[in-house]
């Protein structure tokens, strides 16, 4: 990377959005950081955390599932910084239940933060990506979209979208010196994780099940995602990486 590039990284106040903003402030990205209002104390840290690394950080509170709230922030990250050179849709929910019980609310919300999140964010930096035929753009998947686990239906068919959107979106930005790739962690240790995780057992076999026989951190995603977003990567593209320790094997 030869200038200070811009990146948006999405639900960043905690867990692998976090440790992610936080990579790449320490590899030199200036970071436009957003979550939801309601986390405005812990994304404010995770900003001066980051301007630690020397680098500029702002923070955008926006719910990624709103096309109009999405279309507010990345206009005012464009009048702060200029331009965006790297997005990380990162924001995603979680809400447990088993098929036939599933409410359709949660249906509903999971799909619109996780899929339709990721589709809007990144409908809003096209323009801008195009114009300086120059973008990254790195999906967070999950292993969740490839395999799952009960209860967890709605969220799989949302993650396994992510995969499906970026592989087409990969196609129609490629001319125009963007790349779009999915990262699908494993079992992180994060809220969202200890989904999986506070029960012992499960704890116990998920670790079992992963080649380093060990549960993920957040900052294991990190690097991954910052491989995506530079230069490193620019003839990869349409990608999925599997960053699980190795529970997925392909
Ligand atoms: P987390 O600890 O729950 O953090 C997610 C962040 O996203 C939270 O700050 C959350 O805010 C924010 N967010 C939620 N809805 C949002 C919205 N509509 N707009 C903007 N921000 C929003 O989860 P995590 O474990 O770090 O997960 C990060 C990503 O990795 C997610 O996409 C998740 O699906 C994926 N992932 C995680 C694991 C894992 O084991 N942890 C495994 C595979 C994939 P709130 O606090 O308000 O919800």
């Amino acid at each position: 990377m030869t200038k200070p590039r811009i990146a948006l990284v999405t639900g960043a106040s905690r867990g692998i959005g976090r440790a992610i903003a936080l990579g790449l402030a320490q590899r030199g990205f200036d970071l436009a950081i957003n979550d939801i209002a309601s986390q405005a104390t812990a994304l404010d840290a995770v900003a001066a955390e980051a301007r630690a690394s020397g680098i500029r950080a702002m923070t955008y509170h926006a719910d990624v599932a709103s096309k109009p709230e999405v279309q507010a922030m990345v206009a005012r990250i464009l009048q702060d910084f200029g331009t965006i050179h790297a997005v990380v849709n990162n924001a995603g929910i979680l809400r447990a239940s088993d098929v036939e019980h599933c409410p359709e609310d949660y249906w509903d919300s999971v799909m619109d933060v996780n899929a339709k999140g990721t589709f809007l964010v990144t409908q809003a930096v096209l323009p801008t990506m195009k114009a300086q035929n120059y973008g990254r753009i790195c999906n967070i998947s999950s292993i969740g979209g490839k395999h799952g686990a009960p209860e967890q239906a709605h969220y799989s068919a949302s993650k396994a979208a992510v995969m499906g959107f970026t592989r087409v979106l990969a196609q129609e930005v490629g001319p125009f010196g963007i790349t779009a790739n999915c990262i699908c962690p494993g079992i992180i240790l994060t809220d969202m994780g200890r989904v999986n995780l506070d029960d012992p057992a499960i704890r116990g076999a998920w670790q079992a099940k992963t080649a380093m026989a060990r549960i993920g951190d957040p900052d294991d995603v990190a690097g991954p995602v910052a491989f995506f977003c530079s230069d490193d990567s620019a003839f990869v593209t349409g990608q999925t990486l599997n960053v699980d320790g190795g529970i997925v094997l392909s």
